[in-house]
């Protein structure tokens, strides 16, 4: 398989655009949980939270790890919520799949590894989950376009990106510079490639998820990815751009979401 066969059907199912929402990070189960049931299911299909977390610096809250599988099992089973998580090697792969999560992600910081990337793939071989590839944190397209043809090489066909911006040494408004020419660039050359965008990361801030959000939809974006957290302020990662349930729930309904034939 190579990434020209990949296709849209698995979003195409939506009939909404996709949203995937929940914490940076997984803390507790009780966290979890909360979060999970304060998500409007009307709006939110996909609950994703990093229990392996790849911090830039050491010393960081690294995840709570292979537990929080257990808490998100009890996300899919109680609220009926598909479920997503960041996996970085082989044995995080082989662990999402054994607990059934169904939407893996690859964080920018492995996009970026050739070998880690290859690594993954193999451990995934013709699986029917799907796998989202954010791009890698430097802005390189080819690195980006790589990492979806080793999965695709390894016959996973439902992959979609993630756009979650690129780092740079240029002070902007931005946590990471959007370069939105880089991933239209990709969605030209692959239009039969779902996008989703990540305005959490790309913004750093939780005032400018909205515009963040607003642009991405007028670039015709198939989705977003939105970190929501019950007490954001007290996120043990990522906590300034981190929102509540109820103030995503305000910004999807300001972006009129709406169904594809209204
Ligand atoms: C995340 O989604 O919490 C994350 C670590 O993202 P990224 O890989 O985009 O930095
Ligand atoms: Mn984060």
């Amino acid at each position: 398989m190579s990434i020209r066969d990949i296709n849209q059907d698995w979003i195409n199912q939506f009939d909404k655009p996709l949203i995937i929402a929940g914490p940076c990070s997984a803390e507790s189960e009780k966290q979890v949980m909360e979060i999970a049931e304060r998500l409007d299911k009307d709006y939110v299909q996909v609950y994703r939270a990093g229990i392996w977390k790849p911090r830039t610096k050491p010393g960081s809250f690294e995840g709570v790890g292979a537990i929080g599988l257990n808490w998100l099992r009890r996300v899919k089973e109680e609220f009926g919520m598909l479920t997503a998580t960041e996996i970085a090697n082989a044995s995080h792969a082989k662990l999402a799949l054994e607990f059934d999560i169904d939407y893996l992600w690859i964080g920018a910081r492995s996009t970026v590894n050739p070998f880690a990337m290859q690594e993954i793939a193999e451990s995934l071989r013709d699986t029917d989950k799907v796998v989202l590839v954010k791009n890698p944190v430097n802005p390189d397209l080819d690195l980006w376009i790589g990492g979806l043809e080793r999965l695709a090489a390894q016959g996973i066909k439902k992959l979609g990106v993630i756009h979650r911006g690129f780092s740079s040494n240029n002070k902007s408004k931005y946590r990471n510079n959007p370069q939105w020419q880089i991933a239209l660039e990709l969605k030209d050359r692959f239009p039969n490639i779902p996008i989703i965008c990540d305005p959490s990361h790309i913004g750093g801030t939780r005032e400018l998820i909205s515009e963040i959000a607003q642009q991405a939809f007028n670039l015709e974006y198939n989705g977003l990815m939105i970190e929501t957290h019950c007490n954001p302020d007290e996120a043990w990662s990522d906590a300034k751009q981190q929102i509540t349930p109820e103030r995503l729930k305000e910004i999807l309904v300001d972006l009129t979401i709406r169904k594809k034939n209204d």
